[in-house]
């Protein structure tokens, strides 16, 4: 069904070649099927008019209906401009136009009267509004009941009359047209049991509402509808993986048996054993496991990690993890090492600085499959880097990989592709876990270790120093351990630097008993991994730092994270550094500290920090303030790119989405059943164009 939706912009009444070249530009809208979907960004109510003495400069946008009593341009060149002065009956005001006075200007007979809006500004003793939207008045339009649409547009496209009133104009002229050739997409079945209204009314009431409760509704069924595919292609790749990738089926469980019996050092949490459990189920099923284990920091990812290696080991296969920095993959085999070596198992440790030497020899104990365990960075991605039966990787912190390293890690296995394992301690909120990662069976370990005490956080402002000094002092005659984080960005490198500097000299000074390390990004890795280790064996009792040691670092003695400038940090970050302390015993506090003037923002983020050591919450949160795209880096966000639902507000449509898009294919996995048409005419279509989508796979 090519036809109406293919056809060109310019070919629609009132666009015309000139105006649709300035769209494609400016709104990247081309077909008809195109502009269609440009919905409303919202609505406004243009029931109530003001009175010109009303007008005041608190109001936003406002109508006003008066007479025209004179126009006159004014002015010479570049600074012309077209001045009409209109009145009502409680008095006068002009409006104003700098750009398209040609145009405007034969519109203008005076005695006529029209509806004005925009917003009102007061120059001298004038009230006055630039580029009004307008249109004459008329019995019609006056008494009219209905919202009016506001839709984005641009300076260069109101110069030429698109202004969201031009864009509504058009839109009448398309709806027209179009709607009578608007299939529907969803089975008739889903329309009832989710009490959805059709496409072609939801499309009518999107950009002409009729009334309140048919809008919301026009909304709804058209972001359900937009769920509902999106979650559909994604629960179609899973169906597709899962044809296509047989998985390496492992079900001894000698060793685990083993570790359970006689080496591991703690109970394990019911979380944990039920995500064990759930991992366990995939890898001796046949099936690849292809699964991301959620669980916030200290939540004891690795130890499940580790028991996942034995079953793969048990097997007679091999085992790897990859983290994303040196520090963290050193972190990881350093705890992971003494666990292997307890159960007599190869492990060893590959990142760009092992020497080459060690690098042969990992490579061919790799090779022979006497090496069992290899914990690494990127480096394990490397062509060089061959098993001899690679039964099951394991990703660290999967938010530093893109999808095409994880798909480098599927190559390591001929025959059969490994199982995967995402590790995450990023509290993703489950609207975007379910589509950002819809294609993974998702685990989550939502219970900490018995013991630990929920971490107190406290904001403190610059002026508090001194206090915080004397409980930094406090806390270290205790025994323990303190962090002091300062950002450090890219753009304002040297000016950070110079306050990680500052900070280190004045704590140096503050505190000239303790010994006190010093770590950054741009530090000679082996200074670092020097002043690193120091800390972690308790030498060093204040560790100045900046956000390097963000990820994984464990050392349970340290108590205390100081954040300077907290209100730099964004919400994910800020929580990943409280969660280096709280790993041991010990009470642990969190300190943000701040300048006192603060951005709204800057202040939620505080409070929420203050507020809940929930990760769950608090992305929920970071969501709400940044947005899908940017909550996950620009190169994932081609995923988020919705015309209509919001992941953040339309949680709970998106949870009926999907589950109507399992429900559809558990019963008819390749919408052959006539009910389904509808739904498969929809796929189709879409990959034909292939506008989202492209980016996703
Ligand atoms: P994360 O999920 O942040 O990676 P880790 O795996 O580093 O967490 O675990 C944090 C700490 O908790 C480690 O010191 C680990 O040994 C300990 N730990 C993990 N599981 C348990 C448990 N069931 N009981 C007690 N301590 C545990
Ligand atoms: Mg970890």
């Amino acid at each position: 069904m090519s036809g109406i939706f293919d056809t060109k912009i310019e070919f629609l009444k009132g666009v015309g070649p000139q105006r649709a070249a300035l769209i494609n530009k400016e709104l990247n809208i081309f077909t008809y099927g195109e502009l269609i979907q440009h919905y409303p960004f919202r609505y406004e109510d243009r029931t109530k008019f003001f009175k010109i003495r009303e007008l005041s400069a608190e109001l936003e946008n406002v109508q006003v209906i008066a007479k025209i009593k004179q126009v006159e341009i004014i002015g010479l060149g570049g600074k012309r401009r077209l001045v009409a002065h209109v009145a009502d009956e409680t008095g006068e005001m002009e409006m104003t136009w700098f750009k398209g006075i040609q145009w405007v200007q034969p519109k203008l007979p005076a005695g006529a009267t029209f509806i004005f809006y925009g917003k009102p500004a007061l120059y001298g003793r004038k009230w006055s509004i630039a580029h009004p939207e307008m249109e004459p008045l008329s019995a019609a339009n006056e008494t009219r009941n209905n919202f009016q649409p506001v839709y984005s547009t641009t300076e260069k496209l109101k110069a030429k009359f698109l202004d969201s009133r031009g864009i509504s104009k058009i839109m009448e002229q398309l709806v027209q047209v179009c709607l009578p050739q608007i299939q529907e997409t969803l089975p008739s079945e889903i329309l009832q049991q989710y009490q959805l209204i059709g496409k072609q009314e939801s499309i009518r009431q999107i950009h002409f509402p009729s009334q309140p409760d048919l809008l919301q509704r026009a909304r709804k069924r058209l972001k359900f509808e937009e769920f509902f595919f999106l979650q559909l292609r994604l629960l179609m790749m899973k169906l597709t993986r899962i044809e296509k990738f047989r998985g390496q089926p492992l079900s001894n469980t000698e060793l685990l048996t083993e570790f359970y019996k006689n080496h591991i050092p703690f109970e394990l949490t019911n979380a944990q054993k039920r995500v064990i459990r759930e991992a366990f189920t995939d890898m001796k099923s046949g099936r690849q496991m292809n699964r991301l284990i959620q669980g916030d920091v200290g939540s004891g990812k690795t130890m499940v990690a580790f028991i996942c290696m034995l079953i793969a080991i048990s097997s007679g296969a091999q085992a790897c993890l990859m983290a994303p920095t040196e520090i963290l993959a050193n972190q990881h085999y350093e705890g992971l090492r003494q666990y292997a070596n307890m159960m007599g198992l190869e492990i060893a440790l590959l990142t760009g600085s092992v020497k080459k030497a060690r690098r042969k020899v990992i490579h061919e104990s790799l090779e022979s499959g006497e090496l069992k365990i290899l914990i690494g960075t990127h480096a394990l991605l490397e062509d060089v880097v061959q098993f001899k039966n690679l039964g099951i990787a394991i990703v660290d912190e999967q938010h530093r990989f893109g999808v095409a390293q994880r798909a480098k890690l599927w190559a390591k296995n001929e025959e059969f592709v490994p199982h995967v394992l995402v590790m995450t301690a990023t509290p993703i909120p489950r609207t975007l876990a379910m589509t950002l990662y819809g294609d993974l069976d998702v685990s989550v370990i939502d219970e900490l270790p018995a013991g630990r005490k929920p971490i107190q956080t406290v904001h403190r402002y610059d002026k508090d120093r001194l206090k915080v000094f004397g409980f930094i002092n406090q806390e270290v005659q205790k025994g323990r351990q303190v962090y002091i984080v300062y950002p450090l960005i890219e753009e304002s490198e040297k000016m950070d630097l110079k306050n990680l500097m500052d900070g280190f000299e004045s704590i140096s000074r503050a505190f000239p008993q303790y010994p006190i390390s010093i770590v950054y990004g741009t530090m000679k890795s082996d200074a670092k991994d020097f002043e690193m280790q120091r800390f972690v064996k308790g030498e060093t009792k204040i560790m100045v730092a900046t956000t390097v040691i963000e990820v994984g670092v464990n050392v349970p003695n340290a108590s205390v994270m100081i954040i300077e400038n907290a209100e730099r940090f964004g919400l994910s970050q800020l929580h990943q550094l409280r969660g280096r302390v709280g790993r041991g015993a010990e009470q642990s506090y969190c300190v943000l500290m701040s300048k006192v003037e603060l951005s709204k923002d800057s202040r939620i983020r505080l409070d929420t920090m203050v507020r809940t050591n929930d990760g769950f919450e608090i992305a929920d949160v970071d969501l709400r303030l940044r947005g899908p795209g940017d909550l996950m880096g620009t190169q994932q966000s081609g995923i988020t790119d919705l015309l209509i639902a919001d992941l953040s507000r339309d949680a709970q449509i998106l949870t009926l989405a999907r589950d109507a898009a399992q429900q559809v294919l558990a019963n008819d996995p390749e919408l052959n059943q006539p009910q389904n048409a509808p739904i498969l005419r929809q796929v189709r279509q879409q990959k034909k164009h292939a506008v989202n989508w492209s980016r996703i796979s």
